[in-house]
Protein backbone atom coordinates (compact mmCIF):
# COMPACT_ATOMS: atom_id res chain seq x y z
CA UNK A 1 0.00 0.00 0.00
CA UNK A 2 1.10 3.48 -0.81
CA UNK A 3 0.69 6.65 1.26
CA UNK A 4 0.39 10.01 0.15
CA UNK A 5 3.25 11.56 2.66
CA UNK A 6 2.52 15.33 4.25
CA UNK A 7 4.11 18.17 3.30
CA UNK A 8 5.87 18.25 5.99
CA UNK A 9 7.05 14.42 5.26
CA UNK A 10 8.33 15.20 1.87
CA UNK A 11 10.33 18.25 2.94
CA UNK A 12 11.88 15.28 5.19
CA UNK A 13 12.49 13.45 2.39
CA UNK A 14 16.51 15.09 1.34
CA UNK A 15 17.09 13.69 4.73
CA UNK A 16 16.03 9.91 4.03
CA UNK A 17 17.47 10.37 0.34
CA UNK A 18 21.11 11.20 1.54
CA UNK A 19 20.76 8.37 3.64
CA UNK A 20 20.00 5.76 1.64
CA UNK A 21 22.69 7.23 -1.28
CA UNK A 22 25.19 6.15 1.10
CA UNK A 23 23.78 2.36 1.27
CA UNK A 24 21.93 2.85 4.56
CA UNK A 25 17.98 2.14 5.21
CA UNK A 26 16.15 4.84 6.14
CA UNK A 27 12.01 5.16 6.68
CA UNK A 28 9.42 7.14 8.29
CA UNK A 29 8.36 5.46 11.76
CA UNK A 30 6.03 5.50 15.20
CA UNK A 31 3.38 8.19 15.30
CA UNK A 32 3.76 10.28 12.44
CA UNK A 33 2.74 6.33 9.37
CA UNK A 34 -0.22 6.11 12.12
CA UNK A 35 -1.22 9.47 11.52
CA UNK A 36 -0.37 10.00 8.23
CA UNK A 37 -2.68 6.59 7.53
CA UNK A 38 -5.54 8.06 9.62
CA UNK A 39 -5.54 11.47 7.68
CA UNK A 40 -4.98 13.16 11.19
CA UNK A 41 -2.25 15.89 11.52
CA UNK A 42 1.35 14.64 11.46
CA UNK A 43 2.92 16.29 14.35
CA UNK A 44 6.88 15.47 15.01
CA UNK A 45 8.57 13.40 12.37
CA UNK A 46 10.27 10.47 13.34
CA UNK A 47 12.79 8.61 10.94
CA UNK A 48 14.75 4.83 11.61
CA UNK A 49 18.08 4.84 10.29
CA UNK A 50 20.36 1.35 10.00
CA UNK A 51 23.15 4.08 10.28
CA UNK A 52 24.67 4.53 13.02
CA UNK A 53 24.23 7.84 15.35
CA UNK A 54 27.99 8.52 14.10
CA UNK A 55 27.68 7.71 10.52
CA UNK A 56 24.49 10.07 10.78
CA UNK A 57 26.38 12.63 12.81
CA UNK A 58 29.11 12.75 9.63
CA UNK A 59 26.46 13.15 7.20
CA UNK A 60 24.81 16.67 8.40
CA UNK A 61 26.48 19.58 9.60
CA UNK A 62 23.96 20.55 11.34
CA UNK A 63 22.47 18.01 13.74
CA UNK A 64 22.21 18.22 17.61
CA UNK A 65 23.33 14.45 19.71
CA UNK A 66 19.94 14.64 21.76
CA UNK A 67 20.26 11.04 22.87
CA UNK A 68 23.53 9.76 21.74
CA UNK A 69 23.31 6.63 23.83
CA UNK A 70 19.67 5.57 22.61
CA UNK A 71 21.01 6.40 19.13
CA UNK A 72 18.88 9.38 18.53
CA UNK A 73 20.22 12.75 17.05
CA UNK A 74 18.07 15.50 15.87
CA UNK A 75 19.10 16.77 12.01
CA UNK A 76 18.25 20.66 11.35
CA UNK A 77 17.26 21.06 7.94
CA UNK A 78 15.36 24.10 6.10
CA UNK A 79 13.77 25.56 9.55
CA UNK A 80 12.80 22.01 10.20
CA UNK A 81 14.56 19.28 12.95
CA UNK A 82 13.83 15.41 12.41
CA UNK A 83 14.75 12.45 14.98
CA UNK A 84 16.90 10.09 13.46
CA UNK A 85 16.88 7.06 15.53
CA UNK A 86 19.47 4.46 15.01
CA UNK A 87 17.34 0.83 14.34
CA UNK A 88 17.54 -0.86 17.85
CA UNK A 89 16.99 -3.61 20.07
CA UNK A 90 16.29 -3.62 24.11
CA UNK A 91 18.09 -5.87 26.04
CA UNK A 92 16.57 -6.67 29.83
CA UNK A 93 14.11 -4.01 31.34
CA UNK A 94 15.36 -2.08 34.69
CA UNK A 95 12.73 -1.14 36.89
CA UNK A 96 9.96 -1.57 34.60
CA UNK A 97 10.77 1.44 32.78
CA UNK A 98 13.94 1.59 30.61
CA UNK A 99 15.99 -1.39 28.55
CA UNK A 100 19.06 -1.57 30.93
CA UNK A 101 20.74 -1.82 27.30
CA UNK A 102 20.25 -0.85 23.51
CA UNK A 103 22.28 -2.51 21.24
CA UNK A 104 22.12 -0.93 17.70
CA UNK A 105 20.83 -3.29 15.25
CA UNK A 106 20.83 -3.12 10.97
CA UNK A 107 17.56 -4.51 10.38
CA UNK A 108 13.94 -2.36 10.27
CA UNK A 109 11.77 -5.71 11.74
CA UNK A 110 13.77 -5.72 15.30
CA UNK A 111 13.29 -1.62 15.41
CA UNK A 112 9.56 -2.45 14.88
CA UNK A 113 9.60 -5.20 17.16
CA UNK A 114 10.19 -3.19 20.17
CA UNK A 115 7.84 -0.70 19.61
CA UNK A 116 4.72 -0.86 22.11
CA UNK A 117 1.51 -0.42 20.06
CA UNK A 118 1.09 -2.36 16.21
CA UNK A 119 -0.08 0.78 15.35
CA UNK A 120 2.99 2.33 15.92
CA UNK A 121 5.26 -0.46 14.86
CA UNK A 122 4.41 0.65 11.64
CA UNK A 123 6.94 2.72 9.12
CA UNK A 124 6.40 4.31 5.82
CA UNK A 125 9.18 4.37 2.82
CA UNK A 126 10.54 7.88 1.12
CA UNK A 127 7.96 6.85 -1.89
CA UNK A 128 5.36 6.29 0.95
CA UNK A 129 5.25 2.28 0.22
CA UNK A 130 3.65 1.29 3.84
CA UNK A 131 5.14 -1.00 5.65
CA UNK A 132 3.53 -2.89 8.20
CA UNK A 133 5.00 -6.43 9.72
CA UNK A 134 2.89 -6.13 12.90
CA UNK A 135 -0.43 -5.57 10.84
CA UNK A 136 -1.06 -2.72 12.29
CA UNK A 137 -3.18 -0.93 9.89
CA UNK A 138 -5.79 -4.23 10.13
CA UNK A 139 -5.95 -3.66 13.66
CA UNK A 140 -6.70 0.50 13.32
CA UNK A 141 -9.52 -0.51 10.11
CA UNK A 142 -11.00 -2.91 13.22
CA UNK A 143 -10.29 -0.03 16.14
CA UNK A 144 -8.00 -2.15 18.29
CA UNK A 145 -5.07 -1.39 20.43
CA UNK A 146 -2.67 -4.23 20.58
CA UNK A 147 0.83 -4.40 21.75
CA UNK A 148 3.32 -5.86 19.73
CA UNK A 149 4.05 -9.45 21.10
CA UNK A 150 3.00 -10.77 24.34
CA UNK A 151 1.26 -7.79 26.49
CA UNK A 152 1.94 -9.08 29.57
CA UNK A 153 5.60 -8.65 28.43
CA UNK A 154 5.66 -5.39 26.79
CA UNK A 155 3.66 -3.72 29.87
CA UNK A 156 5.74 -5.58 32.64
CA UNK A 157 9.25 -4.24 30.48
CA UNK A 158 7.57 -0.59 30.40
CA UNK A 159 4.81 -0.10 32.34
CA UNK A 160 4.31 3.73 31.01
CA UNK A 161 3.30 1.58 28.77
CA UNK A 162 -0.43 0.92 30.11
CA UNK A 163 -0.94 4.86 30.45
CA UNK A 164 0.01 5.36 26.75
CA UNK A 165 -2.24 2.57 25.60
CA UNK A 166 -5.20 4.42 27.66
CA UNK A 167 -4.34 7.62 26.12
CA UNK A 168 -4.52 6.06 22.81
CA UNK A 169 -7.72 4.66 23.60
CA UNK A 170 -9.44 7.79 24.28
CA UNK A 171 -8.08 9.70 21.28
CA UNK A 172 -8.00 7.97 18.93
CA UNK A 173 -11.05 6.01 19.77
CA UNK A 174 -10.01 2.37 19.80
CA UNK A 175 -10.56 -0.62 22.21
CA UNK A 176 -8.16 -2.80 23.81
CA UNK A 177 -7.67 -6.18 22.39
CA UNK A 178 -8.29 -8.56 24.89
CA UNK A 179 -5.19 -9.46 25.70
CA UNK A 180 -3.86 -6.18 26.38
CA UNK A 181 -6.76 -5.16 28.50
CA UNK A 182 -6.47 -8.44 31.10
CA UNK A 183 -2.14 -7.58 30.91
CA UNK A 184 -2.98 -4.09 31.88
CA UNK A 185 -5.63 -4.87 34.78
CA UNK A 186 -3.64 -7.90 36.11
CA UNK A 187 0.29 -5.42 36.16
CA UNK A 188 -1.43 -1.98 36.90
CA UNK A 189 0.16 -1.74 39.91
CA UNK A 190 3.54 -1.79 38.51
CA UNK A 191 2.84 2.07 37.61
CA UNK A 192 4.29 2.74 41.15
CA UNK A 193 7.32 2.49 39.16
CA UNK A 194 6.84 5.11 37.03
CA UNK A 195 7.95 8.83 37.85
CA UNK A 196 5.22 11.07 38.50
CA UNK A 197 6.40 13.85 35.38
CA UNK A 198 5.79 11.01 33.24
CA UNK A 199 2.13 10.20 34.39
CA UNK A 200 1.81 14.21 34.23
CA UNK A 201 3.02 14.21 30.39
CA UNK A 202 0.31 11.69 29.39
CA UNK A 203 -2.21 12.49 31.19
CA UNK A 204 -1.95 16.48 29.72
CA UNK A 205 -1.89 14.41 26.54
CA UNK A 206 -5.12 13.09 27.59
CA UNK A 207 -6.93 16.39 28.36
CA UNK A 208 -5.57 18.10 25.18
CA UNK A 209 -7.12 15.44 23.24
CA UNK A 210 -10.67 16.33 21.89
CA UNK A 211 -11.22 12.50 23.12
CA UNK A 212 -10.97 13.43 27.20
CA UNK A 213 -14.08 11.85 28.02
CA UNK A 214 -13.43 8.70 26.67
CA UNK A 215 -9.65 8.57 27.81
CA UNK A 216 -10.92 9.29 31.42
CA UNK A 217 -13.79 6.72 31.23
CA UNK A 218 -11.67 4.34 30.61
CA UNK A 219 -8.69 5.64 32.64
CA UNK A 220 -11.43 5.27 35.57
CA UNK A 221 -12.35 1.55 33.94
CA UNK A 222 -8.85 1.05 34.24
CA UNK A 223 -8.19 1.82 37.52
CA UNK A 224 -4.77 3.11 36.88
CA UNK A 225 -4.19 5.97 38.70
CA UNK A 226 -4.82 4.04 42.23
CA UNK A 227 -1.51 2.74 41.94
CA UNK A 228 0.22 5.85 40.42
CA UNK A 229 3.61 6.59 43.33
CA UNK A 230 1.83 9.08 44.51
CA UNK A 231 -2.23 9.32 44.83
CA UNK A 232 -3.32 12.19 42.58
CA UNK A 233 -6.68 11.65 43.39
CA UNK A 234 -8.51 10.08 46.54
CA UNK A 235 -10.95 7.18 45.98
CA UNK A 236 -14.11 8.92 46.26
CA UNK A 237 -13.24 11.20 43.21
CA UNK A 238 -11.92 8.48 41.01
CA UNK A 239 -15.21 6.30 41.95
CA UNK A 240 -17.38 9.72 41.57
CA UNK A 241 -15.86 10.15 37.91
CA UNK A 242 -16.70 6.16 36.68
CA UNK A 243 -19.82 6.82 38.12
CA UNK A 244 -20.51 9.99 35.97
CA UNK A 245 -19.47 8.30 32.96
CA UNK A 246 -21.85 5.45 33.82
CA UNK A 247 -24.65 7.60 34.04
CA UNK A 248 -23.72 9.64 30.96
CA UNK A 249 -23.42 5.71 29.02
CA UNK A 250 -26.69 4.47 30.80
CA UNK A 251 -28.77 7.83 31.22
CA UNK A 252 -31.58 7.38 33.71
CA UNK A 253 -33.16 10.32 33.76
CA UNK A 254 -35.00 11.93 36.87
CA UNK A 255 -31.71 10.72 39.03
CA UNK A 256 -29.46 13.29 40.76
CA UNK A 257 -26.31 12.00 39.02
CA UNK A 258 -27.34 13.06 35.75
CA UNK A 259 -27.05 16.51 36.61
CA UNK A 260 -23.40 16.27 37.36
CA UNK A 261 -22.84 13.05 34.88
CA UNK A 262 -24.04 15.93 31.90
CA UNK A 263 -21.87 18.34 33.39
CA UNK A 264 -19.12 16.03 33.14
CA UNK A 265 -19.70 15.31 29.27
CA UNK A 266 -19.20 18.89 28.69
CA UNK A 267 -15.49 18.88 29.61
CA UNK A 268 -15.34 17.77 25.89
CA UNK A 269 -16.28 21.09 25.06
CA UNK A 270 -13.30 23.00 26.10
CA UNK A 271 -10.59 23.54 23.60
CA UNK A 272 -7.79 24.11 26.00
CA UNK A 273 -6.08 21.09 28.37
CA UNK A 274 -5.80 22.88 31.36
CA UNK A 275 -9.05 24.29 31.35
CA UNK A 276 -10.06 20.20 31.68
CA UNK A 277 -8.22 19.74 34.57
CA UNK A 278 -9.12 22.61 36.56
CA UNK A 279 -12.76 21.85 35.47
CA UNK A 280 -12.52 18.68 36.61
CA UNK A 281 -11.21 19.63 40.26
CA UNK A 282 -14.18 22.12 40.31
CA UNK A 283 -16.72 19.44 39.78
CA UNK A 284 -15.43 17.14 42.29
CA UNK A 285 -15.87 19.80 44.63
CA UNK A 286 -12.30 18.90 45.90
CA UNK A 287 -11.01 20.89 48.53
CA UNK A 288 -8.08 23.50 48.87
CA UNK A 289 -5.41 20.58 50.14
CA UNK A 290 -6.69 17.94 47.37
CA UNK A 291 -6.07 20.66 44.61
CA UNK A 292 -2.60 20.83 46.23
CA UNK A 293 -2.38 17.43 46.57
CA UNK A 294 -2.93 17.00 42.61
CA UNK A 295 -0.23 19.82 41.95
CA UNK A 296 2.17 18.90 43.51
CA UNK A 297 1.43 15.09 43.10
CA UNK A 298 1.77 16.29 39.15
CA UNK A 299 5.03 18.02 39.70
CA UNK A 300 3.44 21.43 38.59
CA UNK A 301 5.79 24.44 38.16
CA UNK A 302 4.96 27.18 40.67
CA UNK A 303 3.70 29.03 38.34
CA UNK A 304 1.13 26.44 36.91
CA UNK A 305 0.19 25.59 40.78
CA UNK A 306 -0.26 29.20 41.87
CA UNK A 307 -2.40 29.94 38.56
CA UNK A 308 -4.37 26.49 39.30
CA UNK A 309 -5.31 27.33 43.22
CA UNK A 310 -5.99 31.43 41.81
CA UNK A 311 -8.77 29.88 39.96
CA UNK A 312 -9.90 27.13 43.13
CA UNK A 313 -10.22 30.21 45.11
CA UNK A 314 -12.35 32.47 42.56
CA UNK A 315 -14.75 29.64 42.66
CA UNK A 316 -14.60 29.23 46.54
CA UNK A 317 -14.94 33.09 46.82
CA UNK A 318 -17.65 33.60 44.48
CA UNK A 319 -19.78 30.05 45.20
CA UNK A 320 -20.07 32.73 48.47
CA UNK A 321 -22.17 34.52 46.71
CA UNK A 322 -25.68 33.15 46.86
CA UNK A 323 -28.21 35.60 48.18
CA UNK A 324 -25.61 39.00 48.12
CA UNK A 325 -26.89 42.25 47.41
CA UNK A 326 -25.37 43.03 43.70
CA UNK A 327 -23.00 45.68 44.76
CA UNK A 328 -21.58 43.45 47.02
CA UNK A 329 -21.03 40.67 44.27
CA UNK A 330 -20.22 42.78 42.07
CA UNK A 331 -16.89 44.14 45.21
CA UNK A 332 -16.04 40.77 45.77
CA UNK A 333 -15.59 40.22 41.86
CA UNK A 334 -13.52 43.04 41.59
CA UNK A 335 -11.51 41.82 44.32
CA UNK A 336 -10.99 38.37 43.02
CA UNK A 337 -9.77 40.33 39.56
CA UNK A 338 -7.01 42.46 41.69
CA UNK A 339 -6.18 39.26 43.98
CA UNK A 340 -5.93 36.39 41.19
CA UNK A 341 -5.18 38.40 38.38
CA UNK A 342 -7.15 38.49 34.91
CA UNK A 343 -6.39 35.58 33.39
CA UNK A 344 -7.44 33.25 36.15
CA UNK A 345 -11.00 35.33 36.23
CA UNK A 346 -11.19 34.71 32.34
CA UNK A 347 -10.90 30.81 33.09
CA UNK A 348 -13.19 31.04 35.84
CA UNK A 349 -15.51 32.88 33.46
CA UNK A 350 -14.98 29.80 30.88
CA UNK A 351 -15.87 27.29 33.02
CA UNK A 352 -18.91 28.37 35.71
CA UNK A 353 -20.86 27.83 32.95
CA UNK A 354 -20.19 24.14 33.14
CA UNK A 355 -19.35 24.19 36.99
CA UNK A 356 -22.06 26.18 37.85
CA UNK A 357 -22.07 24.93 41.50
CA UNK A 358 -24.62 25.52 44.37
CA UNK A 359 -25.35 29.09 42.85
CA UNK A 360 -28.88 29.31 42.10
CA UNK A 361 -28.42 29.04 37.85
CA UNK A 362 -30.71 31.61 37.10
CA UNK A 363 -29.06 34.77 39.06
CA UNK A 364 -25.66 33.17 37.93
CA UNK A 365 -26.67 33.04 34.56
CA UNK A 366 -27.06 36.68 35.06
CA UNK A 367 -24.09 37.44 36.79
CA UNK A 368 -21.71 35.97 34.72
CA UNK A 369 -22.70 37.67 31.73
CA UNK A 370 -22.22 40.84 34.05
CA UNK A 371 -18.68 39.73 35.60
CA UNK A 372 -17.54 39.14 32.35
CA UNK A 373 -18.22 42.86 31.21
CA UNK A 374 -17.03 44.10 35.04
CA UNK A 375 -14.09 42.54 33.80
CA UNK A 376 -13.23 44.40 30.57
CA UNK A 377 -14.35 47.63 31.42
CA UNK A 378 -12.81 47.99 34.78
CA UNK A 379 -10.50 50.73 34.79
CA UNK A 380 -7.37 49.12 35.85
CA UNK A 381 -6.71 45.49 37.19
CA UNK A 382 -3.44 45.64 38.60
CA UNK A 383 -0.81 47.32 40.92
CA UNK A 384 1.35 47.87 37.85
CA UNK A 385 -1.08 49.80 35.85
CA UNK A 386 -1.40 52.43 38.66
CA UNK A 387 -0.72 55.75 37.95
CA UNK A 388 1.18 56.41 41.23
CA UNK A 389 3.86 54.27 42.53
CA UNK A 390 5.06 53.97 46.36
CA UNK A 391 8.48 56.30 45.56
CA UNK A 392 6.28 59.21 43.93
CA UNK A 393 4.02 58.30 46.89
CA UNK A 394 6.80 58.81 49.41
CA UNK A 395 8.41 61.92 48.04
CA UNK A 396 5.01 63.68 47.67
CA UNK A 397 3.46 62.82 51.09
CA UNK A 398 7.35 63.82 52.50
CA UNK A 399 7.19 60.52 54.62
CA UNK A 400 9.65 57.37 54.55
CA UNK A 401 8.36 53.78 53.20
CA UNK A 402 6.90 51.96 55.90
CA UNK A 403 3.79 49.55 56.00
CA UNK A 404 1.67 52.57 55.41
CA UNK A 405 2.58 52.43 51.57
CA UNK A 406 1.53 49.22 50.70
CA UNK A 407 -1.95 50.06 52.56
CA UNK A 408 -2.47 53.37 50.70
CA UNK A 409 -1.24 51.73 47.72
CA UNK A 410 -4.12 49.06 48.01
CA UNK A 411 -6.22 51.22 48.52
CA UNK A 412 -5.67 53.59 45.64
CA UNK A 413 -6.02 50.14 43.75
CA UNK A 414 -9.47 49.39 44.74
CA UNK A 415 -10.60 53.09 44.51
CA UNK A 416 -9.22 53.43 41.14
CA UNK A 417 -10.06 49.95 39.56
CA UNK A 418 -13.87 50.30 41.16
CA UNK A 419 -14.02 53.87 39.11
CA UNK A 420 -14.27 55.58 42.34
CA UNK A 421 -11.52 57.53 41.89
CA UNK A 422 -9.95 58.08 38.11
CA UNK A 423 -6.88 56.49 37.50
CA UNK A 424 -4.57 60.07 37.39
CA UNK A 425 -1.76 61.13 38.98
CA UNK A 426 -3.33 64.40 40.09
CA UNK A 427 -6.07 62.67 41.57
CA UNK A 428 -4.64 59.83 43.23
CA UNK A 429 -2.31 62.05 45.17
CA UNK A 430 -4.73 64.40 46.06
CA UNK A 431 -6.64 61.01 47.33
CA UNK A 432 -3.36 60.25 48.98
CA UNK A 433 -2.92 63.33 50.59
CA UNK A 434 -6.64 63.27 52.66
CA UNK A 435 -5.93 60.20 53.57
CA UNK A 436 -2.27 60.50 55.16
CA UNK A 437 -3.86 63.61 56.68
CA UNK A 438 -6.53 61.05 58.30
CA UNK A 439 -4.24 57.93 58.99
CA UNK A 440 -1.64 60.48 60.87
CA UNK A 441 -4.49 62.02 62.85
CA UNK A 442 -6.07 58.86 63.81
CA UNK A 443 -2.54 57.78 65.29
CA UNK A 444 -2.22 61.07 66.98
CA UNK A 445 -5.36 60.08 68.76
CA UNK A 446 -4.39 56.34 69.83
P1 LIG B 1 2.36 11.17 19.91
O1 LIG B 1 1.39 11.43 18.85
O2 LIG B 1 1.83 11.42 21.24
O3 LIG B 1 3.70 11.82 19.69
P2 LIG B 1 3.82 8.79 19.39
O4 LIG B 1 3.39 7.39 19.14
O5 LIG B 1 4.48 9.49 18.25
O6 LIG B 1 2.57 9.60 19.88
P3 LIG B 1 6.22 9.26 20.83
O7 LIG B 1 6.43 9.33 22.30
O8 LIG B 1 6.49 10.44 19.98
O9 LIG B 1 4.72 8.78 20.64
O10 LIG B 1 7.08 8.02 20.33
C1 LIG B 1 7.38 7.76 18.97
C2 LIG B 1 7.34 6.26 18.73
O11 LIG B 1 8.28 5.61 19.60
C3 LIG B 1 6.01 5.59 19.03
O12 LIG B 1 5.13 5.67 17.94
C4 LIG B 1 6.43 4.18 19.31
O13 LIG B 1 6.71 3.48 18.13
C5 LIG B 1 7.75 4.37 20.05
N1 LIG B 1 7.55 4.45 21.51
C6 LIG B 1 7.38 5.57 22.26
N2 LIG B 1 7.28 5.28 23.56
C7 LIG B 1 7.40 3.95 23.66
C8 LIG B 1 7.39 3.03 24.75
N3 LIG B 1 7.22 3.47 25.99
N4 LIG B 1 7.54 1.71 24.46
C9 LIG B 1 7.73 1.30 23.20
N5 LIG B 1 7.75 2.10 22.14
C10 LIG B 1 7.58 3.41 22.35
MG1 LIG C 1 5.35 11.42 18.40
Amino acid sequence: MKLCLTEGMRAALPVLNLLQNQGYEAVFVGGAVRDLLLERPVNDIDIATSARPEEVMKLFPKCIPTGLQHGTVTVLLEGASYEITTFRREAAYEHYRKPSEVSFIRDLDGDLLRRDFTMNAMAAQADGTLYDPYQGRGDLLAKKLRCVGAAETRFQEDALRMLRAIRFIGSYRLTPALSAWRALRKHRPLLKFIAMERVEAELSKMLESDETLRGLTWLAASRLLEHTKEPIFDRKSLSKLLYWQRRRAYPYRKRDGDIEANRFAMLNELSQGEDKLVCMILLLELDESATIRIAEALRFSKGRKAFLLSVWRIHESMLKTNGEAEEALNERWRECVLRFGEEACLVWLRLFPIVKGKIDTETSEYSIGRFGSMLEQMPIKQLKELNVNGSELSNFLGRPAGPWMKALLQTLLRMAASGRLPNEKIALLTFAEKWNEQKQGEDNDE
